[in-house]
């Protein structure tokens, strides 16, 4: 199961509807949090978000994207985690998130690490087992100061096993399947051998999940969001602000889906909205449907299931 819960969805400053950015991607049990704007904590408990989690990731510092961390952190000091975290972020990373963990008097009581981040940079397994079937890509977006987005993207599956084919060689039902299954060459009683190739069906893709963060619309995230199944980007502005986006390096709903577009990507949810749309949004979900029928427009609260295409 792999499923995204918007937890703030404003851009630059929180209205009564929506919060400033923070999203948690729930996986296999798993959770990663990317970024933690201003009431991230709160925005988890209301929405149902655990705790439990060890990797926070930044796509940049402006205000409305980590301040949140700071009270993040405190609150589980105070409940008692030992366990580490770790911080991914753009290049400052260190010094900004290393002065967020100092503000208050309370020291943290578990360790942080911070990873400074770039475009091109891949996030593989780091110990805790849990990442064995999937990377964080990072690639590069254009909202100034080295910011970065990030692109979870789940390692290939084992082909379909074929059930009639098994039957059909007289294969009895059992573990001899699953040793197929899993690639593993087998042998009957009455001597035959076979190989998995004949009962197993071609490799499947994992899922990808593209995040944006901040940014003009540009070639490097139409890059990582290739074919993707979930392409989350910002959509600050609507059409009538298409030279304010490009001067504040934000891109607009009609942008958003130029990219989705690019990439080929099965499925566009904007967020990051400007207050103006906080009520409603609709006039940015049309102008994005017009270029990109597959296109919603997140809330805060909102959760969306990405299965799996075959
Ligand atoms: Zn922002
Ligand atoms: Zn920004």
């Amino acid at each position: 199961m792999l499923s995204v819960t918007f937890l703030g969805t404003s851009a630059a400053r929180p209205t009564v509807e929506r919060n400033v950015s923070g999203l948690a991607l729930v996986r296999e049990g798993e959770t990663l949090l990317f970024e933690c704007g201003e009431g991230t904590q709160r925005q988890m408990m209301r929405y149902g978000v655990s705790f439990a989690l060890s990797d926070i990731f930044f796509t940049h510092f402006h205000a409305d994207h980590f301040l949140g961390v700071i009270g993040l952190i405190r609150t589980l000091g105070l409940q008692a985690r030992a366990e580490p975290m770790r911080f991914y972020g753009p290049k400052g990373a260190k010094k900004i998130l290393e002065q967020a963990l100092k503000l208050g008097v309370e020291r943290v009581p578990f360790e942080v690490a911070v990873t400074e981040v770039k475009g091109g940079d891949v996030i593989r397994e780091t110990g805790n087992g849990k990442r064995e079937t999937y990377d964080i890509h990072v690639f590069a977006t254009e909202h100034g100061g080295g910011s970065v987005g990030y692109a979870l993207k789940e390692h290939e599956r084992r082909g379909r096993f074929d059930v009639e084919k098994a039957r059909a060689a007289g294969i009895p039902e059992g573990p001899l399947w699953g040793k197929l299954s899993k690639g593993e060459t087998i042998e009957l009683v009455d001597g035959r051998k076979l190989t998995a190739e004949s009962f197993v069906g071609p490799k499947r893709s994992g899922r990808l999940i593209v995040i944006t963060g901040d940014t003009r619309p540009c070639a490097s995230v139409v890059d990582a969001a290739q074919g993707a199944d979930l392409l989350i980007h910002e959509a600050t502005f609507g059409e009538e602000e298409k030279e304010r986006a490009k001067e504040t390096g934000h891109s607009t709903a009609r942008e958003a889906a130029q990219v989705a577009v690019a990439a080929k990507a099965r499925r566009l949810v904007l967020s990051h909205v400007s207050a103006r749309y906080s009520i409603s949004a609709e006039e940015l979900v049309k102008e994005a449907r017009e270029v990109f029928p597959e296109t919603t427009v997140a809330k805060d609260g909102m959760t969306i299931e990405v299965p799996f295409v075959d």
